[in-house]
This record gives C-alpha cells, sequence and structure tokens, in this order.
C-alpha cells in the first residue's frame, strides 16, 4: 500500500481551509492573533469575564494555529518529498497511519516514544 500523494494533498487542502474558517470565525486571524475589532463587551458583566474570555479564545486559536502549522509542514514535505518519511527514524510512517493522520511526521512507534 503506497501513499497517494494527490489523496494526502487534497485531504491537507481541505483540513487546512477547515482551519482557517475555524480561525476566522472565533475572530483570529492565519497568525493566531485576534482581530482588534473584536468585540468582548457585549453580554459579560464586568472586566474580569471580558478578560477571562479572550484568554479562552486566545488559547482556542492558538490550537487552530499549531494545527494548521502542521498542516502547511505536511504540505511541505509533499513537495520536497519527505512526506510519509518518520522525521525521527527514516522509515515510511505507513499509508494506513497517514490516511487517519495525514499531518503525521512521525512513524507510530516514534510518535509513541516521544510521547
Ligand atoms: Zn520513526
Amino acid at each position: 500500500m503506497t501513499v497517494d500523494m494527490n489523496a494526502a494533498k487534497a485531504t491537507l487542502l481541505e483540513e487546512r481551509a477547515k482551519l482557517v474558517h475555524q480561525m476566522d470565525e472565533l475572530g483570529a486571524n492565519e497568525n493566531g492573533d485576534l482581530r482588534p475589532d473584536l468585540d468582548f463587551g457585549e453580554g459579560f458583566a464586568d472586566a474580569a469575564a471580558i478578560t477571562a474570555e479572550r484568554t479562552e479564545v486566545m488559547g482556542l486559536a492558538n490550537v487552530l494555529k499549531e494545527q494548521l502549522e502542521s498542516v502547511d509542514e505536511a504540505l511541505g514535505r509533499i513537495e520536497t518529498g519527505s512526506y510519509g518519511t518518520c522525521s525521527n527514524c527514516g522509515k515510511n510512517i505507513g499509508a494506513a497511519r497517514l490516511k487517519i493522520r495525514p499531518m503525521a511526521n512521525m512513524c507510530i512507534e516514534c510518535k509513541t516514544a516521544a510521547s
């Protein structure tokens, strides 16, 4: 079973569009920064609640941004031809794993050892 690069690329681009959309809905740009015009004022009783909300949104935006970076990295690896190769041990990651985790840059053994 070989890795279908076109399918992988399509999945990654789809994932990328989804992430950008989620960030946009959150009020963040692709860098994970919140739009300056974002209004947290409505519906909140006090400044502490606004700060808490803002912190939570920024946390979410950061998670999405990290996922976006993984997607971009994976797309970059497709371009350079290193996609599907474990960044740690150099073995094939495996088409089955990449189907489930298209952003994976490590084989399951290395990933398990690293976490
Ligand atoms: Zn490995």
